[in-house]
């Protein structure tokens, strides 16, 4: 058993929001024409990372999770919720705009999705078209009553909340928040292990198969917190009881203590140094640094995040 910092290999969806960016700026090996999003750091059974790098190649990070345990986590995955792995990091290229949606709390989830968890989540902007915008909250002063009549008559927009994004923003996305990532923004995603969305507006699409995607207007009613928090976050640093995610504009050598630590870089590259050797990284390379490894060093040229648990 050999501890290392390890790269991630993604997973891909082809949804039709998606196109080309994760192919042509990182390029990522998908296997589609239109790629909507890569799962970096999965260990979700819709899509699964695997190793691409040292002994454990090849593996998927589920076998590397159940093999290294407290060693990777820094405790056991026996003392996580539902015993499973707890975040998750995508790679989100919203050519289109997505659909308005909302996650519940975990104890609504719990209730109301046989067991599953809630999902609280939170963007980095990689990158943004000039006019970018997208869904944060709704509008002050909205009242639950006026939206759900707005929601059933198919015509909310009026009461979305919409912020233009650029470059470099981050937003910590609580469940219960209403949001949506508008159209031609690169983002990566951080977010607990969950996939429970209650999606309430779709912009009226059809699907390739012709079909309106399903509503869950009743439950997103049920959770929507209508005096959400609203508000871009200022610092480098998004805190919750899920994550702890700092963002980096490295230029030479930063150190960082040891424990469970899932490097993003989104520009430029570099290597994550430690006790025994070094691991090279560029532009799109997802790792996941294990708890057991000790202190460690991150050097180079580039644009970060590291999310700890
Ligand atoms: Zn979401």
């Amino acid at each position: 058993m050999s501890i290392y910092p390890l790269k991630l290999e993604p997973v891909f969806k082809d949804y039709l929001w998606g196109n080309g960016l994760l192919k042509e700026l990182y390029n990522k090996k998908t296997p589609y024409e239109v790629t909507a999003e890569s799962w970096e750091v999965s260990c979700h059974p819709n899509g699964m990372s695997t190793i691409a790098n040292g002994e454990y190649k090849g593996k998927t990070l589920a076998d590397v999770v159940n093999e290294l345990d407290a060693d990777l986590l820094g405790r056991p995955l026996a003392s996580f919720d539902k015993e499973r792995f707890p975040l998750l990091v995508k790679f989100i290229d919203a050519y289109d705009r997505l659909s308005i949606q909302v996650h519940p709390k975990d104890d609504y989830a719990k209730v109301n999705e046989n067991g599953e968890l809630g999902k609280t989540e939170m963007w980095y902007i990689i990158d943004a078209k000039p006019d970018a915008t997208l869904v944060f909250g709704v509008k002050p002063g909205t009242k639950k009553e006026n939206f759900a009549t707005a929601l059933r008559s198919g015509a909310p927009e009026d009461m979305l909340n919409f912020v233009p994004v650029k470059k470099g923003d981050m937003f910590f996305v609580p469940a219960g928040l209403l949001h949506a990532i508008g159209a031609g923004i690169l983002i990566a995603e951080i977010q607990q292990n969950s996939d429970t969305t209650y999606r309430v507006y779709d912009y009226n699409r059809r699907g390739a198969d012709g079909q309106l995607r399903p509503l869950h207007i009743d439950k997103a009613l049920d959770v929507i917190d209508f005096d959400a928090n609203c508000e871009v976050t200022k610092d480098d640093n998004i805190t919750c009881e899920y994550f702890n995610t700092t963002k980096h504009n490295l230029d030479g050598t930063k150190d960082f203590d040891k424990g469970f630590t899932m490097v993003i870089c989104t520009e430029g590259n570099g290597k994550i140094k430690y006790a025994d050797g070094e691991l090279d990284f560029i532009a799109g390379d997802s790792m996941v640094v294990p708890a057991a490894l000790g202190n460690f060093s991150i050097e180079g040229k580039a644009q970060l995040l590291t999310t700890t648990i």
